[in-house]
C-alpha cells in the first residue's frame, strides 16, 4: 500500500471515529503489510491491541472496504521493538500512550475484573448496584461510597470494574486508581524530593475519580491520615467522586484518626458477605464456561460445600481442577475434584523462613544471600519470588517481611511492582513462577 493511501485511510477511519477517539487509540496503529486480501497492522503493546479489535474491528474494516472496494481481513500484531521491551518503573501497568490518566495512579489489578464477570448475589448485590451507579456517573449521592469485607470477596474486582468502566466510556474524566500503601509510599517519596506541593496538587485537583484500596493499611500512620483526610475533604466539596475499599467498617478500623474514620464512613458504607451457596456454584459454572468446561452439578455442589474460605479460594479450586484434569487426561468428576480440593482444605501456615527455604533450595543461593545488599540478579530475582511469596501466603505487612530481608517497606514494595511488570511482559518469568508456585505448594500444603 502506498503511504499516501495509508494517509486517506487513517483520515477516514478519523473522519469515522471522531477526533478523540482516534487520537487515543487508532492513531497508535501503524501498517506493517499489505497483502492482496489481507492487511496485517501493529499496535504499541497488547492492551492497546485488545481495545481495537474489541471496539474497532468493524470501523477499520469498513473503512478499507470503501476506500479499496473490496472486503480485506486484518490481522493485529503487536509491533515487536516494544514487544520486547519490558518496563522498569512501577505504576503503569496499563501503560497508555496518549494518555495521561494513569500518570500517577496505581494501574488497575486486572482488566479482567468487570461488571459483567462479576456474579451477583445476595451476599454482594448491594455492592454492586452501588458500583454500578457509580460508573453510571449518576448523580454523586455515595460520595464516598466505601467496601468493606474480609480477603478475596471482591472489593478488587468490584471497585476495578467501576473505575474500568468509567475510565473507558469518559474520555475526560481522569481516574485514578490506587492504594493506600502506594499512596503513603508515593508521599513520602515526595517529601524527600521537596515535592510534596506537586503531590498534593496531583492528588485534590487533578483527578475526577479517586479509588484507594486497603485503607487499613493506613492504621497508625498519621502523616498519610492527615494527608488523605484533606484529599477526600477536597475532592468531595469539589463533588469528585471517591471510592474506598478496607477490611472492616471504617469506624471499627483501630489507630485511625476520629476525622478520617467519620469523612470515610459520611457516604454509603457496604459490606460484602461471604457467599451463600448458590451464589458460590453459580461462580464455579461461570468459571468453568468461562474455561469452555462443563462443571457437573454434583461436582460445583462438592466445591460450594467443601470451600468456605473466600471467592479466590473458590476460583482457585475450580481453576486447579480444570488444569488437573487436562494434565492428567482426566474428566473432572467427583473423584477428580476430591483429590484437587484436599490442598485447599488443609492449609498449612507458612511463614517466611519456610519461603526463604524453598527459594533458597531452587534457585541455589544460600538464605544469607537473599537478606544481603547484594543486586545482582541472580540473586535479586530470587529475591523478588520470595517477596512475592510472602505476600501471597502469608499474612505479614510489607515492613514485616522486608525485616526478614534487611530491606525498608518501600524497597520490598518496589521490588514487587517490578516482579509485578516482569510477570505480565515476561512469559519466561510467568512460567517459572507457575512450575515454583506448584512445587511450593506441593511442599507445604
Ligand atoms: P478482595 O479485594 O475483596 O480481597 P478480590 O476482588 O480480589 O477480593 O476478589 C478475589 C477473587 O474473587 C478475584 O479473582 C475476583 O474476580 C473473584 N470474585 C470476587 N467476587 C466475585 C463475584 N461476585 N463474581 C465473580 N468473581 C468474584
Ligand atoms: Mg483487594
Amino acid at each position: 500500500m502506498e503511504p499516501k493511501l495509508w494517509n486517506q485511510f487513517e483520515k477516514a477511519l478519523k473522519k469515522r471515529v471522531g477526533s478523540v477517539s482516534y487520537q487515543r487509540w487508532l492513531s497508535q496503529l501503524k501498517l506493517q503489510k499489505f497483502l492482496p486480501h489481507k492487511v496485517i497492522l501493529t499496535c504499541p503493546n497488547k492492551f492497546v491491541l485488545d481495545w481495537i479489535r474489541l471496539k474497532y474491528y468493524k470501523d477499520i474494516i469498513t473503512t478499507f472496504k470503501l476506500l479499496m472496494g473490496k472486503e480485506f481481513s486484518i490481522e493485529f500484531l503487536v509491533s515487536e521493538s516494544n514487544d520486547k521491551k519490558t518496563e522498569t518503573s512501577p505504576p503503569r501497568q496499563l501503560s497508555l500512550p496518549g494518555t495521561e490518566r494513569y500518570l500517577t495512579g496505581l494501574p488497575f489489578v486486572n482488566r479482567e475484573y468487570t461488571f459483567n464477570n462479576f456474579v451477583v448475589g445476595p451476599s454482594n448485590h448491594l455492592a454492586y448496584a452501588s458500583a454500578l451507579a457509580v460508573s453510571e456517573r449518576k448523580p454523586r449521592i455515595y460520595n464516598p461510597l466505601f467496601f468493606y469485607s474480609s480477603e478475596g470477596l471482591g472489593k478488587t474486582h468490584l471497585s476495578s470494574a467501576m473505575g474500568q468502566k468509567i475510565f473507558y466510556e469518559n474520555p475526560d474524566i481522569k481516574v485514578f486508581y490506587t492504594t493506600a500503601e502506594w499512596f503513603t509510599h508515593e508521599m513520602i517519596q515526595a517529601l524527600r524530593k521537596n515535592r510534596i506541593l506537586e503531590f498534593k496538587e496531583k492528588y485534590r485537583r487533578q483527578c475526577d475519580v479517586l479509588v484507594i484500596e486497603d485503607i487499613q493499611f493506613l492504621q497508625g500512620k498519621e502523616k498519610t491520615q492527615e494527608e488523605i483526610f484533606y484529599t477526600l475533604d477536597t475532592l468531595i466539596q469539589m463533588d469528585k467522586q471517591v471510592v474506598l475499599t478496607a477490611n472492616s467498617n471504617p469506624r471499627e478500623i483501630n489507630n485511625l484518626k476520629e476525622n478520617l474514620k467519620s469523612r470515610m464512613g459520611s457516604g454509603l458504607v457496604v459490606d460484602i458477605k461471604p457467599p451463600d451457596y448458590e451464589t458460590k456454584k453459580n461462580i464455579i459454572l461461570r468459571k468453568g464456561a468461562e474455561e469452555n468446561v462443563k462443571i457437573s452439578e454434583e461436582v460445583a455442589d462438592y466445591i460450594a460445600r467443601t470451600i468456605k474460605s473466600n471467592i479466590r479460594d473458590l476460583k482457585s479450586a475450580v481453576i486447579q481442577l480444570i488444569a488437573n484434569a487436562s494434565l492428567l487426561g482426566e474428566k473432572i468428576d467427583l473423584k477428580l475434584a476430591k483429590e484437587t480440593l484436599k490442598g485447599f482444605v488443609q492449609k498449612r501456615m507458612v511463614d517466611v523462613t519456610d519461603i526463604q527455604k524453598f527459594i533458597s533450595h531452587h534457585f541455589k543461593v544460600t538464605p544469607d544471600q537473599l537478606q544481603s545488599r547484594s543486586r545482582s540478579r541472580a540473586i535479586s530475582y530470587p529475591r523478588q519470588v520470595a517477596y512475592y511469596f510472602c505476600r501471597k501466603y502469608t499474612d505479614r505487612t510489607l515492613t514485616d517481611i522486608g525485616k526478614y530481608f534487611n530491606r525498608n517497606h518501600s524497597s520490598v514494595l518496589r521490588a514487587l511492582n517490578n516482579f509485578e511488570i516482569a510477570l505480565r511482559t515476561n512469559r519466561g518469568v510467568r512460567d517459572a513462577l507457575n512450575y515454583l508456585t506448584q512445587k511450593f505448594e506441593e511442599t507445604y500444603f
